[in-house]
């Protein structure tokens, strides 16, 4: 255990996790089934986007010459529409094309007029303008993107809009990481399921659920496991199973100094640790190594406490499997509006309530910050990251995570 790094600082545990990243296989999906999916491989476009110079307008297409001096009255001599199948002619001087939206542009013309600034007559044959043309009502080709351009890069997130582009750009799947199976495993002889009567000293077992949401939000399967009670070998059978199972474990409970911490324990004796304690507040216990060849994340049994050590690092981790991606690591620059603790040694992770109703964010604590206090995370925007040595008066300014 002597050279294990221990009790080190925050960047230092997100170097070694960087280190020891998940390798997560891929898979080829449909658009359907994309959202929140991280690309395995860059995506080039099969097309030019616009595939043909296009009105961006209901209105008129003619060659600007012809409206330099408005009014002027031109006359109608074609009918252009979006998606059909029709000979283009050239439209000629004193002459204009009815157009829409989407619709390709006629040779001869250069200009569009939206329908609203324009007046046919009463019979049709004729148009008057009441302005000049507009040449950036077309569309040009390829404006937007080239046929073989690379648009969205391996670990991108796929959100609605990339979805759309890959679609846009002729594909109808893509390949991207298969999602980890990821192991909950909460530790601790007090710990009941919810809905069930509680026996004498006994509590309900929460991190299990909070930590299987967590690992869904980033994109990955969750699958709990009822908890094990502070006994070495039921702990050793369990990990043994969940590594098994699962591409990754994340215990709850016993990673601290007790003699009953068993996790750390057996860890210790027939684990593979890489680093014990990182100096962040609250959630200082977290250990990281690996359990038979499977990593596993030993997170603290406090509540509000796994929560945060879940965002600050096993979200990270998580991450540089994909190389990119996330929902979860959005970060606002905000102004204490009253007095934090701040430490000389430790990352500062309160929860905060962010006000933006005025010209800045001001962050307020959301009250008592005790690390089994789910309800202060329930009721916070985000987490400080106050550096070691930061101030902590009202009116600093510091980072916060968005939760
Ligand atoms: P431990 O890290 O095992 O010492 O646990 C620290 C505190 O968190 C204790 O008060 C435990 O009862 C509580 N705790 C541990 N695991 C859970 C859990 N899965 N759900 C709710 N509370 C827990
Ligand atoms: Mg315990």
């Amino acid at each position: 255990m002597s050279d294990v790094p221990y009790f080190i600082s925050y960047d230092e545990a997100r170097s070694i996790l960087e280190r020891h990243a998940l390798t997560l296989g891929t898979v080829t999906l449909p658009l359907d089934d994309l959202l929140h999916r991280v690309l395995a491989l860059d995506i080039d476009s099969r097309v030019d986007d616009p595939r043909f110079d296009n009105s961006a307008m209901d209105g008129f297409a003619f060659n600007h010459n012809d409206s330099l001096n408005p009014p002027s009255s031109l006359s109608i001599q074609q009918t252009v529409q979006a998606g059909t199948e029709q000979q283009l002619n050239t439209v000629h001087p004193g002459h204009a094309a009815r157009i829409m939206t989407g619709a390709p542009i006629p040779p001869g013309a250069d200009a569009i007029l939206p329908i609203e600034r324009c007046k046919v007559s009463d019979d049709g044959t004729s148009v008057v303008l009441l302005d000049e043309g507009k040449k950036h009502f077309i569309r040009k080709q390829g404006e937007n993107l080239t046929r073989g351009q690379t648009a969205l890069s391996k670990g991108t997130l796929l959100t609605p809009s990339s979805i759309g582009l890959c679609a846009t750009m002729g594909h109808d799947s893509a390949v991207v990481f298969k999602r980890a199976v990821i192991g909950i495993l909460p530790t601790g002889d007090e710990l009941q399921l919810p809905g069930t009567e509680l026996q004498e000293n006994a509590i309900y077992e929460s991190n299990s659920f909070g930590l299987g949401s967590l690992v869904q939000l980033s994109g990955h399967t969750p699958r709990r496991y009822t908890s094990v009670c502070d006994s070495m070998d039921k702990l050793r059978k369990q990990l043994d199973i969940a590594a098994e199972e699962c591409d990754f474990i994340l215990t709850s409970g016993g990673v601290s100094m007790g003699e009953w911490d068993l996790v750390r324990r057996l860890m210790e004796e027939e684990g593979d640790i890489k680093f014990w304690r990182v100096k962040i507040r609250p959630g200082s216990p977290p250990l990281f190594g690996y359990w038979k060849g499977t990593p596993l994340f030993g997170l603290p049994g406090n509540p509000a406490s796994s929560h945060v050590v879940f965002r600050m690092l096993v979200a990270p981790f998580l991450r540089a499997a994909t190389y990119g991606g996330g929902y979860m690591e959005k970060q606002v620059r905000v102004q204490l509006a009253e007095p934090l603790k701040t430490s000389p040694t430790d990352l500062i992770l309160r929860r905060i309530k962010i006000d933006t109703s005025g010209e800045h964010m001001l962050a307020y604590s959301t009250g008592y910050q005790g690390s089994g206090n789910l309800n202060s995370l329930v009721l916070a925007d985000g987490l400080t990251l106050l550096e070691p040595g930061h101030s902590g008066d009202i009116g600093t300014w510091c980072n916060a995570l968005l939760l």
